[in-house]
């Protein structure tokens, strides 16, 4: 590296100290979804993610402990057990990409790579106090990361700056040829497009901001903010999204449909877990399965079975997708008016270990905020916006119409 840099070769990511999540493949080391089944496991290829970033001439330091399988909103759901919030040690980091956040707020690297496909970025760094983005849908590819709901992933940046954030997303973005759903969009210098005079027009959703049990120091904050942005010259404008109540329940029945059948290669055979009493084929399977996955992810997969079984499918499957593109278009249609949109990160700040993890239901509206844009497949970032009087820090979510990445890192930048 010195080298390089003495000759002027070193890349954009020279020196930069990077932790990846248990869930994207870096080959020939251990990979585990921070699941007992992988257990041993070693990645047999790279994910272009971390192909890109080492052709950047970044340093991958370790993995980091995630929900299992990235499902999860307090990285409680690990074989590995908790990570703490370095802010605060009673609570939760968030999750599931929690140790990625946690490594960021706790200087253990410069950045890290999480994923997100409700909220697993965004929710993480709103309770640590950093930056957390989810690209648009197909912004990144998804060769290498695990799958959890193959419609909804997104491999993204948690950072401390906005500017480190768009940095590493210019280096990881862009097509790839074993990514079909990777886009050839054309990737911009999103960390050279930061701090610009333009003044967008931003709507607030009201039905969250006014949300039935958000934190009113969660409310006041965004509030204020949302003053701040106005009085800086851009327009901000109440919104209504009236499709609040059903996004929870459209992510949950579309996720754990998509899980079910990404996570049916785990089966005792092909990776990791082999359970030590199989005798034959059926018991491989079933008693490896039954050892390998944690409560939270055998919930999931017979949930997704059972909304995608005969009896069932149109009824929760054919319908989540039908509701999924009515929340598709509706958020489509306020960025025919406006150029970004804003709400609360989360509804409240980092919660204790415990209080959410024995009501899966309770545990599932964490995400309430963070869900409409994968359901939607536009990009969204949670920036810091204050501190409670709990001491925890606050998050303000931007989100962007389909890679418009560039003015959503600008607002936030400027936020
Ligand atoms: N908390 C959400 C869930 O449990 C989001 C997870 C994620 O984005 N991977 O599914």
């Amino acid at each position: 590296m010195d080298e390089k840099l003495k000759n002027k070769t070193a890349g954009k990511m020279a020196g930069v100290i990077v932790g990846i999540k248990d869930n994207i493949c870096y080959k020939g080391h251990k990979v585990s979804c921070s699941s007992k089944i992988l257990e041993g496991f070693e990645s047999l290829y790279s994910a272009t993610v971390v192909e890109r970033l080492l052709a950047e001439d970044a340093i991958i330091i370790g993995r980091l402990n995630c929900d299992e399988f990235a499902m999860g909103s307090s990285n409680e759901n690990s074989a590995y057990g908790n990570v703490l919030n370095p802010l605060n040690e009673k609570c939760v980091p968030g999750g599931s990409s929690g140790g990625a956040a946690a490594a960021v707020a706790a200087d253990l690297c410069h950045v890290t790579l999480g994923s997100d496909t409700g909220g697993s970025i965004r929710q993480p760094a709103s309770f640590t106090g950093t930056v957390g983005m989810k690209p648009t849908y197909g912004r990144v590819s998804r060769y290498g990361l695990i799958a959890y709901a193959s419609s909804f992933d997104q491999i993204g940046p948690i950072t401390k700056t906005v500017e480190d954030n768009a940095l590493v997303l210019e280096v990881i973005s862009g097509l790839d040829k074993h990514d079909n759903t990777s886009s050839s969009t054309k990737v911009p210098e999103y960390s050279k497009e930061l701090n610009t005079p333009k003044k967008y027009k931003i709507a607030f959703l009201k039905e969250c901001v006014y949300a039935e049990g958000i934190d009113p120091e969660v409310q006041k904050a965004v509030l204020a903010k949302i003053e701040k942005l106005k009085n800086e010259g851009h327009t901000v404008e109440p919104v209504s999204f009236p499709f609040l109540e059903y996004l929870v329940p459209t992510y949950y029945v579309l996720t754990t449909a998509e899980a079910s059948s990404n996570l049916s290669r785990f089966d005792g055979i092909h990776y990791g877990h082999r359970s030590k009493d199989a005798k034959d084929l059926e018991s491989t399977y079933k008693k490896s399965r039954a050892e390998g996955f944690g409560k939270e992810v055998k919930r999931r997969i017979m949930l997704g079975t059972f909304v995608l079984s005969a009896g069932y499918y149109d009824a929760y499957y054919s319908k989540g997708q039908k509701v999924r593109r009515l929340i598709h278009n509706k958020t489509k249609e306020i960025f025919k008016d406006y150029d970004l949109i804003v709400t609360p990160s989360t509804p409240g700040t980092a919660f204790e270990f415990g209080k959410n993890s024995q009501d899966p239901i309770k545990m599932y509206l964490e995400d309430i905020f963070t869900v409409q844009a994968p359901i939607a497949g536009i990009p969204a970032i949670s920036v810091p916006c204050g501190k409670h009087s709990n001491g925890l820090p606050i998050g303000i979510q931007v989100m962007a119409d389909y890679f418009e990445e560039s003015k959503m890192l600008d607002l936030a930048g400027r936020i």
